[in-house]
């Protein structure tokens, strides 16, 4: 079946309904979803976004430009740090003006809480940047635009799950996607067509990522040739429960909680002496791992999965049930101890990726080195690299950077599909589709893809974590290509076509194989030690030669690797203390 919109966003978190609604001002706007929009995994953010408001004590947006890039440790595009911060105040009291209600100071403005990185006076003490409802403030963002969306006639197509591009000659004519509902083919021809599918958490073991965040959108893109940047750069959070890897938000730390080792010394003291336990993530996170090698876990006996305590008892029942109510209940439901009167055991979790498909400060997509646009293809989000993260984002700034960018992208969109027809297609569009899903279905039987999944996602934690080596990352790569090679025997175990989910979920496995094999491959030829990329065989960061983006191209089971220039127009890198 061939559908025909001026606008197909694909995705329905923060950056996919921001986009949405104000694309939806300008053209008739579609929004693919294989979720349904508020169970995108926008809603399980906590702790807050950032702004420069100044609400609770002064700030200004270039203090927050600057340790956005110092934070990056100097891989960010310093004028698309500059839009960020300077465009974060509009785009909070927008939302606030939608209708999200924001925790209140006593005199009635948006309250602001502290965390990991935001200073102030360019690195002097931490700040209260972090705009914030209670720790569901992604929940509140996707509630919030998803009504507004609703209300401004935006189309959903809920439980379609895009699986190829509709690429020809530099220029994007629309996606091709399976309906969850019934297996069939949709063909989505559009003017414009937004990515905007967020993270790939699940290439590792231990994630704070839900079971959706597959990467498609940047796996899709890397099939059809557009390169991925920065791959290399994937934030592990310092603190995951431990075992399981579910998020205890930076918030806990930003209201007061202290880490502490089997000594219950606050061991950050000694890593970071400003910001201490609110240091950047990387640093925190590398800090827990150190002490945890040096026998001061909470078991003590040096193995990669003890753990270290996260007290929040001091900060009392009140705090904890006013500001912090969803932490409370997961340490209640998962380890069955009450914050308040118990530490938190936690470890570091596989979060967010700073890498991903790469674009202009308008969300438009380019395909190489010298900044050439794909027509018609732009990105938000997670899945997209603008680049405001550069090797190390700071917390609360993922969700700015989904309602800054998806707006100016979606704006953007609403200028570009004015003069536009909407491209012809034919269903000849889905061939390419429709081969792999017939190799997947095609009645001989097979694997099925649990065994591959694990293997990856326990190879990538082991060898592509938090630590790295040249020769574990090499071993690694070669695992992944034999990974690669045995998907071709792995079959679908249920052959029906409604609500094939077996089907879906061996789509996503290679999804998430190729997004392992370009991150490994990066990581691999990056030599140096720069942000969330920390090679223990090149400690230091190298500006004379690593001061550039990666952009690694999927070649089959190949990965080609060209750079990008940063942008370092505003600040020189420097040493990275804090
Ligand atoms: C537990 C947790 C807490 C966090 N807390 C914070 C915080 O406090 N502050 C902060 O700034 N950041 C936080 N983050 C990071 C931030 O929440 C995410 O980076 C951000 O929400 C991602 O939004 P998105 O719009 O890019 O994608 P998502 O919200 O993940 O949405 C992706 C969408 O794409 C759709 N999709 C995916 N693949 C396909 C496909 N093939 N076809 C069709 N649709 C598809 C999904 O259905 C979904 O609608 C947190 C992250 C986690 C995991």
């Amino acid at each position: 079946m061939i559908h025909q919109f001026e606008t197909v966003i694909v995705g329905s978190g923060g950056s996919g309904l921001y986009a949405a609604l104000e694309a939806s001002q300008r053209s008739q706007t579609a929004v693919l979803s294989k979720l349904y929009p508020i169970r995108s995994h926008t809603g399980a953010a906590q702790g807050g976004i950032s702004a420069a408001l100044g609400n609770v004590e002064e700030d200004k947006p270039e203090w927050h430009a600057f340790d956005t890039v110092k934070g990056g440790d100097y891989l960010v595009d310093q004028q698309a740090a500059k839009i960020l911060a300077e465009e974060a105040i509009q785009a909070v009291y927008d939302l606030e003006n939608r209708g999200l209600p924001f925790n209140r100071t006593p005199e009635g403005r948006i309250d602001q809480r502290r965390f990991g990185g935001h200073t102030c006076n360019f690195g002097e003490a931490p700040v209260r940047r972090a705009c914030y409802a209670a720790d569901r403030t992604g929940h509140m963002i996707l509630q919030t635009l998803y009504q507004q969306c609703i209300k401004n006639d935006v189309t959903f197509y809920d439980e379609y799950q895009v699986v190829d591009l509709i690429l020809d000659d530099n220029h994007c004519n629309g996606v091709v996607a399976v309906e969850l509902a019934t297996g069939e083919f949709h063909i989505f021809a559009a003017k414009a067509v937004l990515i905007a599918t967020g993270g790939f958490g699940r290439i590792f073991k231990i994630t704070s990522n839900a079971h959706a965040n597959t990467g498609d959108g940047p796996a899709i893109c890397a099939r059809r040739g557009i390169p991925l940047e920065d791959m290399e750069f994937f934030q592990f959070h310092p603190t995951g429960i431990e075992g399981l890897g579910i998020l205890i938000s930076e918030a806990v730390r930003g209201e007061g909680g202290i880490l502490r080792n089997r000594d219950g010394e606050r061991f950050m003291e000694r890593y970071s002496p400003t910001l201490s336990d609110l240091a950047p993530r990387d640093i925190v996170a590398r800090s827990i791992l150190t002490e945890i090698r040096a026998g001061k876990g909470i078991r003590g006996d040096r193995k990669i999965d003890d753990y270290v305590h996260l007290d929040a008892t001091h900060l009392g029942k009140e705090v904890l049930r006013e500001k912090l109510p969803d932490i409370t209940s997961f340490c209640q439901t998962y380890l069955g101890i009450d914050p308040a009167d118990s530490p938190i055991p936690v470890l570091p979790t596989a979060h967010y990726a700073m890498g991903g498909i790469p674009t202009d400060a308008f969300g438009r997509v380019i395909s190489d080195g010298k900044g050439t646009i794909v027509e018609g293809l732009y990105a938000a989000g997670e899945c997209a690299c603008v680049s405001v993260h550069g090797a190390n984002r700071l917390g609360t700034n993922s969700l700015l950077d989904l309602v800054v960018f998806g707006r100016r992208a979606g704006r953007h969109i609403g200028e570009y599909v004015k003069e536009l027809e909407v491209p012809s297609v034919s269903e000849d569009a889905a061939d390419m589709a429709g081969r792999w899903i017939k190799q997947l279905t095609d009645g001989q039987t097979g694997p099925h893809g649990g065994n591959i999944i694990e293997e990856l996602q326990t190879v990538m934690m082991e060898k592509v974590g938090i630590y790295r080596k040249g020769s574990d990352m090499q071993a690694a790569v070669d695992q992944i290509r034999k990974l690669l090679e045995r998907y071709q025997q792995v079959r679908v175990q249920d052959t029906s076509r409604a609500f094939n989910t077996d089907l879906l979920e061996l789509i996503e496995i290679r999804n998430l194989l190729d997004l392992s094999l370009l991150t490994a491959v990066s990581a691999l030829n990056r030599q140096e030690s720069r942000g969330a990329h920390s090679r223990e065989d090149f400690p230091d960061r190298d500006d004379d030669n690593w001061l550039k983006h990666t952009l690694a191209y999927l070649e089959g089971d190949t990965v080609r690797i060209e750079y990008k220039m940063v942008d370092t127009s505003i600040w020189e890198p420097k040493p990275r203390t804090y």
